[in-house]
């Protein structure tokens, strides 16, 4: 097995941690209605950080680069639905805006965590980049 797939199992196993998490706690009082509002990161005064081994998953899982620039919307909200759904990042995985602010960024503090840890078990630098940006970035060693 290569070193990406390595990866992406390893942040799969995050993913299904968080959404266990999330089914477990208050931290999603509804299930999202995947109206897309949340993903126009500026007219919801909203923003996604994501991790390095998030981005090696993506790549990794869904053969797509990262947009070397984008916005204000994220660049796979296409007419308000997510057009990468099974690859979103653990932000998208967590937030909800019917659910628990203080029991969302509990369940992000331990993915980091967690994430960071891959990261430094694969030689991935660990960076953690707002996704607008994360694709300009020279660093990018995913692709
Ligand atoms: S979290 Fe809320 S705003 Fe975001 S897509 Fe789901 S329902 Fe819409
Ligand atoms: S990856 Fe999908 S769910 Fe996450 S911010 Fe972008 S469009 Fe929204």
């Amino acid at each position: 097995m290569n070193r990406n797939e390595q990866i992406a199992r390893a942040v799969d196993a995050v993913y299904r941690w968080i959404e266990a998490e999330t089914e477990r706690t208050a931290a999603h009082h509804r299930p999202c209605g995947r109206c897309g509002r949340c993903c126009d990161f500026e007219a919801f005064d909203h923003r996604l950080y994501v991790t390095t081994a998030e981005l090696a998953h993506f790549t990794t899982r869904s053969g797509l680069a990262i947009p070397p620039s984008a916005g204000p919307r994220c660049p796979w909200n296409v007419d308000g639905r997510c057009d990468v759904h099974p690859y979103r990042f653990a932000g998208c995985r967590v937030f909800s805006c019917t659910g628990d602010p203080q029991v969302q960024a509990r369940i992000t503090e331990q993915a980091l965590q967690r994430l960071k840890h891959i990261g430094g078990q694969s030689g991935l630098p660990y960076r953690y980049v707002n996704i607008l940006h994360a694709g300009a970035d020279p660093r990018e060693p995913l692709r």
